[in-house]
């Protein structure tokens, strides 16, 4: 571990991060907003919004680029033959992120140790690959008492693409403040959070996640508990 740079700020990625990971069936969730936008025709409609939504991921994957959740609802309304309604397409987004909602909340140490983070005088950001509005992660992390404590907050949603595109790691340092070789990021998943970071220069933290693809990359260190990521930078700050 390089403990030679000096350490300006701590960076996050958030879903399984500073939240806990939960697996989600991805069409439940999807129903609710079927519900919403054809309440006869619901089945029909929820695999239509899923197939949108493995489409946009898909091509997340290939291109790394971004998509927003209005995208999904438009494309899965073509493809169905359901007319374009934004009133009604915000309703069904709403429901839909509703059901999301249990799966967001903050791990309960998450607010300690960016507290403690903050108390060394590093600043802190945030990095989310999600094609869901801004606003409703705002909201969440003011809810867990996170958004104040978070100094710069990026969505791919608001972007063009996603990690571990190095543009999205970009932003981030750049509203943030702070060199590449200056930053620690902090993720679950190795190819977005782990490789991308890397890759700029960043030195890297995974917090281990056995649930997500596996990627030959070498994190600077490895945590089980968000807590320890404190102690980590400690030791990357040490002379
Ligand atoms: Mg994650």
């Amino acid at each position: 571990m390089s403990s030679a740079r000096i350490v300006r700020a701590v960076l996050f990625d958030w879903g399984g991060t500073l939240t806990t990971f939960h697996s989600v069936d991805m069409l439940d969730a999807w129903r609710v907003a079927a519900s919403v936008l054809a309440p006869d025709d619901s089945d029909r409609v929820a695999a239509a919004l899923l197939d949108a939504e493995h489409e946009v991921w898909a091509r997340t994957t290939g291109s790394l680029r971004s998509a927003t959740t209005a995208e999904v609802l438009r494309t899965a309304s073509a493809a169905v033959g359901l007319p374009v309604d934004e009133v009604l397409h915000d309703r069904a987004v709403a429901s839909y992120l509703d059901h999301w909602a249990p799966t967001t909340v903050a791990r309960p140490e998450a607010r300690e140790v960016l507290h403690a983070l903050r108390a060394r005088g590093l600043r802190t950001g945030l990095l989310s690959n999600t094609h869901w509005p801004r606003t409703q992660h705002e909201s969440w992390l003011a809810r867990d008492g996170l958004l104040d404590l978070l100094d710069a907050r990026v969505y791919t949603s608001d972007l063009d693409v996603v990690k571990p595109h190095e543009d999205a790691f970009r932003a981030l340092l750049d509203a943030v403040g702070v060199e590449a070789s200056e930053a620690v990021f902090v993720g679950d998943r190795l190819w977005d959070d782990v490789y991308g970071a890397a890759r700029l220069g960043m030195r890297t933290v995974w917090i281990r996640n056995d649930e997500v693809p596996p990627y030959d990359v070498t994190p600077d260190a490895v945590v089980d508990d968000l807590a320890d990521v404190v102690e980590v930078v400690d030791a990357l700050c040490a002379p």
